[in-house]
């Protein structure tokens, strides 16, 4: 059950609510590692001058390492945002690192359109460590929180990113985050937020609570069978290959086959790269073009993986329908995917 409580209340301030999920900065040392006991009012206690910031109130939604979260704790959370929206300016979500790109991708479907900034922070050392990136994520966290930062987005290492372009790429140091294909939206100098991108957003955010999870992935790697993909498409309505390069699939061994049949069968097959930086595009290669022109599988372009997983569970969590799927998947949300739109022009075209 989650527990609410005031904390800070300052006059005049803007009002924030702290979410608590758990994660490495709500953690603590046991016999077993690192595991999240610390509650949201234990984490403010870390940081007093939060009250010359703002009135922060905290829920304590969940507390778990984000390793063991669930399309169903991220349903949770979208929940509580929606019951609270209007009572607060802003809030701050605490997350496990793991996977906090994966909610935030999925928060950004979820929750669209939002004027009030849901910020997403953790840190990678815990709040009661001697060294720790807890404290200034947090601060930072709540200072956007109070400021004209519409959307989803993840504050970590004085760096604002965009929900649908986060990438957990480093697993030990502070600087754990990246923006995928997209620029900061800001960064924190001294505590001051310099804001380079105002997210477009309504005056009413449009909840989505239903994720449909028959969604898979799979990274491709050389040599392997179409048994792989038979296995993954028999369970799944959806599956997503990540591939090598700009894209593409082995023209040996019968995947084009699999494909093919497996698409007859109604499902849905999403082409995307494993490579971190600059997205697919299948029109280039031989092993790739057949793919597009022929098969018709959906294309990733600049979308990060999370943000592909996240946007197919939120999309068949409505229809099943071919072309309202592919014209949904096209669609940009929150700047999530930028080629089909022709903002940006490949040279070989
Ligand atoms: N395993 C932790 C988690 O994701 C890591 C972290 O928070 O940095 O919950």
């Amino acid at each position: 059950m989650p527990t609410k409580g005031t904390v800070f209340c300052g006059n005049g301030m803007k009002h924030i609510l702290l979410i608590g999920t758990g994660g490495t900065i709500a953690s603590e040392i046991t016999e077993t590692g690192l595991a999240p006991e610390l509650t949201t009012e234990q984490l403010l206690s870390h940081i007093p001058s939060i009250r010359d910031i703002c009135q922060a109130d905290c829920v304590q939604l969940l507390n778990l390492d984000s390793t063991n979260m669930t399309p169903i704790h991220r349903q949770t959370i979208v929940r509580c945002l929606r019951e609270h929206y209007w009572s607060y300016d802003g809030f701050v979500l605490t997350h496990g690192t793991d996977t906090m790109a994966y909610t935030a991708a999925a928060l950004s479907y979820m929750v669209q359109n939002s004027p009030k900034p849901i910020i997403l922070t953790g840190a990678q050392k815990p709040i009661g460590f001697d060294s720790t990136d807890s404290k200034e994520n947090l601060m930072n966290a709540f200072r956007c929180a109070t400021e004209d930062l519409p959307g989803i987005s993840i504050v970590f290492d004085n760096k604002v990113i965009l929900g649908t372009r986060a990438k957990k790429t480093r697993s030990k140091s502070f600087h754990a985050f990246s923006s995928i294909n997209y620029p900061y939206l800001g960064v924190l100098r001294d505590g001051i937020l310099l804001r380079y991108i105002r997210q477009e957003c309504g005056s009413i955010p449009h909840f989505y609570e239903e994720l449909d999870t028959k969604v898979s992935l799979v990274k491709l790697i050389p040599g392997m069978s179409r048994e792989v993909l038979d296995f993954l498409f028999a369970r799944n309505d959806a599956l997503i290959i990540e591939s090598f390069g700009v894209g593409g699939v082995p023209d040996t061994g019968d995947f084009y086959d699999c494909i093919r049949e497996w698409k007859q069968k109604g499902k849905f097959v999403i082409l995307t790269t494993q490579v971190e930086n600059e997205g697919s595009d299948l029109g280039v290669y031989h092993v790739g073009h057949r793919l597009k022109n022929s098969l018709g599988v959906l294309e990733a372009y600049d979308m990060t993986t999370e943000s592909v997983l996240a946007k197919m569970m939120w999309i068949l969590g409505m229809t099943r329908d071919p072309e309202t799927v592919a014209r949904m998947f096209y669609t940009p949300v929150a700047q999530d995917i930028l080629w089909p739109a022709g903002q940006i022009a490949h040279p070989l075209r």
